[in-house]
C-alpha cells in the first residue's frame, strides 16, 4: 500500500529522515513504513495551504457548496474501499467502519448549511446615519489533529465545516491509521476541491508542534487523549491560537431498578464493547442502582458477553476486532490486572481465548465491585474491559458520575420521567443519553464533553463550528450626505 503526505492536490513524493511502522492490528503484522514530515515539510504544506486557502475563501459560496455535494456522493460511492482501509489499519469491523463513514456524511450534509450559519447581521441607522453590520470571514488555514479511533469520521467532522466556510485545512491523522486520510484527499480532489485546500501531513509530536507554532495556522482542532489535548490547548493558546481539544471519556451508565433490564443489558454490551471499546463515547462503567438490580443485570449480561465474537476486521461474524496496537493491548491487560489486585472481582475474562494470537486481541471482560478509588475507575481504558460500580440510589449515582474528572457522556436507563429529568438537570456531562446508550448527537447539534473531556470553550462540530472556523468583523458605516457632519467633536461618539 502506498500512503504519503498529501500536499497541493497530490501525494508528496520526496523523502524525509523519519518514518514509523503502520500495523494491521488483526494480524499484528507491519503493513508498511510511513514517512514522517519534518518542520520544513510542514512549513511547505502550510504555505501551499495559505495560498490555496486565500483563493478558496474568495470563491463563491455556490461553488464551494457544489464541491460539498459532490464529495458526499463520492463518499457514498467509495464506502467499501474506505471501510477496508479503516478496518485494516484500525482493526474495527467493516460494519463498524461503515457506521463511522455514515456519520461522516452528516458532517458534509451539515456543512452545506455554511452560508446559512455564517450569514451576518445588519442594523440600519443606529444613530447619526450609521449602519452597522457584521460579517464572518474564513481564518485561512486550519490544522486538524486526529486520533486513531475514527480515521474517517473525525477528520471529516473537523474539516467539512472548516472547508465549507472557505478555509484550507492541514489534517494530521494518527500515524497509526493514515491511509483513510490519504484517500480522502484524493476524493476531495475528484470532487473539485482546488489543489492545496485539503492537505495531509503524517507524523507524530514533531509535526504537531510545528503546526502549533506556525504563524500561518491560527486555528487548531484536536481530538485525542486528555494529556495530549491539554498540552495542545495550552501550547496553542500560548501562541494566541484558537484551539478546541476534545479529549478522553469515562462514560457512566446508570440503570434504575424500574428500567427494562434486557434492553439496558443489550445497550451496555453494544455501547461498552463495540469497536473493542475504543470510542470516546463507549460506556466504561455500569452503575446499577440497588443490589437487586445489579444481580439481575449481571445474570443477563454474562451470557451476552460470553456470546460476543472477537475477530479480524474482515471476519463477517466478528462483533468487534483487535485493539489498535501491541502497546494498547498491554495497557488494557495491565489495567485489568491492577483492578483485580485493588479488589475488583472478575465476572467474565475471555482473554485466554485470544492469548496466543499474533493480532492485538483483548478478550471481552467484565469486572464487578469497581470502586471510585481504583485506577480502573479513574483512568480511561481503551479496550474491552468494563466495570460495574454498585450504587445505593440515584443520589449516589449522580454524585459519583459528577466527581469523575471526565464529563464526555453519561447515560441513564429508566422508565421514570422524574428520575430522567433529574439526571439531565444534575449530571455534568456534555452528551447525555436517556435510554440511548451512545448519545452522539446528529451533525446539526453541538458535540463535545465538559470538564477534562474538552479544552477550550469552542465547539468544533455542530452549529458553533461555523463560528469556530471564522473570524467576526463588525463594520460601522456612514456615507457622506446622510447626516454627515463636518464639525470637530472631541466627545466619545454617541448614537443618541
Ligand atoms: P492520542 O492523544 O494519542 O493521539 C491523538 C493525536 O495526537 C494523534 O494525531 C497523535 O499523533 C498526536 N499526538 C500523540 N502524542 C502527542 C504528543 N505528545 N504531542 C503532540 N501530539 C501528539 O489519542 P489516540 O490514542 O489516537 O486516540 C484515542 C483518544 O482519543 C482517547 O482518549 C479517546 O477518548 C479520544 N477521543 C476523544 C473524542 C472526543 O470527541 N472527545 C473522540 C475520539 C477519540
Amino acid at each position: 500500500m502506498y500512503v504519503s503526505h498529501f500536499i497541493g492536490g497530490e501525494a508528496y513524493a520526496g523523502k524525509t529522515a523519519r518514518s514509523g511502522p503502520v500495523f494491521n492490528p488483526s494480524t499484528g503484522e507491519k503493513s508498511y513504513d510511513l514517512s514522517y514530515a519534518d518542520r520544513a515539510l510542514v512549513d511547505h504544506a502550510v504555505q501551499v495551504a495559505a495560498r490555496a486557502g486565500k483563493l478558496w475563501g474568495d470563491t463563491s459560496q455556490a461553488r464551494r457548496l457544489g464541491v460539498m455535494f459532490r464529495m458526499r456522493e463520492l463518499l457514498i460511492a467509495n464506502t467499501d474501499k474506505l471501510a477496508e482501509l479503516v478496518g485494516v489499519e484500525n482493526g474495527k469491523t467493516i460494519a463498524d467502519a461503515k457506521g463511522e463513514i455514515g456519520r461522516a456524511l452528516e458532517a458534509i450534509e451539515y456543512a452545506t448549511s455554511a452560508a446559512e450559519v455564517t450569514k451576518g447581521e445588519y442594523s440600519r441607522n443606529v444613530g447619526g446615519g450609521i449602519d452597522v453590520f457584521s460579517i464572518r470571514e474564513p481564518v485561512g488555514v486550519v490544522a486538524c489533529i486526529a486520533p486513531f479511533n475514527f480515521p474517517v469520521m473525525v477528520p471529516m467532522m473537523m474539516a467539512c465545516m472548516a472547508l465549507a466556510v472557505g478555509n484550507a485545512v492541514i489534517v494530521k491523522p494518527s500515524e497509526k491509521v493514515p491511509a483513510a486520510t490519504f484517500m480522502l484527499g484524493q476524493l476531495w480532489k475528484e470532487a473539485g476541491l482546488p489543489d492545496g485546500v485539503w492537505n495531509a501531513v503524517n507524523g507524530d509530536k514533531e509535526v504537531v508542534d510545528a503546526l502549533l507554532e506556525h504563524p500561518l495556522v491560527p486555528v487548531i482542532s484536536f481530538v485525542g487523549s486528555t494529556p495530549v489535548g491539554e498540552y495542545i490547548y495550552q501550547r496553542g493558546s500560548s501562541f494566541n491560537k484558537r484551539v478546541a481539544a476534545y479529549t478522553g471519556g469515562k462514560n457512566h451508565m446508570i440503570v434504575m431498578p424500574d428500567a427494562d433490564l434486557e434492553e439496558a443489558a443489550s445497550a451496555f454490551v453494544s455501547a461498552g464493547y463495540g469497536s473493542a471499546s475504543q470510542r470516546c463515547m463507549a460506556i466504561s462503567l455500569l452503575l446499577p442502582v440497588g443490589q437487586e438490580t445489579a444481580d439481575r443485570l449481571i445474570e443477563i449480561l454474562i451470557p451476552k458477553i460470553r456470546g460476543l465474537h472477537m475477530g479480524a476486521y474482515n471476519d463477517p461474524k466478528a462483533d468487534f476486532g483487535a485493539v489498535v496496537s501491541a502497546e494498547s493491548r498491554q495497557q488494557v491487560l495491565a489495567a485489568m490486572h491492577k483492578a483485580v489486585e485493588d479488589g475488583a472481582t472478575v465476572l467474565v475474562d475471555r482473554h485466554h481465548e485470544v492469548a496466543g494470537q499474533t493480532g492485538f486481541y483483548v478478550g471481552a471482560s467484565l469486572l464487578d465491585h469497581v470502586r471510585p478509588d481504583m485506577d480502573i475507575y479513574r483512568h480511561e481504558v481503551f479496550g474491552p474491559v468494563r466495570g460495574i460500580v454498585r450504587v445505593a440510589d440515584l443520589d449516589e449515582a449522580i454524585r459519583i458520575t459528577n466527581d469523575h474528572e471526565f464529563g464526555n457522556g453519561a447515560v441513564i436507563y429508566t422508565r421514570s420521567g422524574p428520575a430522567a429529568h433529574r439526571f439531565v438537570a444534575e449530571v455534568k456531562a456534555g452528551m447525555i443519553g436517556v435510554n440511548v446508550a451512545v448519545p452522539v448527537p446528529v451533525g446539526h447539534h453541538n458535540f463535545g464533553g465538559l470538564r477534562r473531556s474538552k479544552f477550550g470553550d469552542a465547539h468544533m462540530f455542530g452549529p458553533d463550528a461555523a463560528r469556530f472556523y471564522t473570524d467576526a468583523k463588525t463594520v460601522s458605516q456612514r456615507w457622506a450626505g446622510v447626516e454627515a457632519t463636518q464639525t470637530v467633536s472631541m466627545a466619545f461618539p454617541s448614537n443618541g
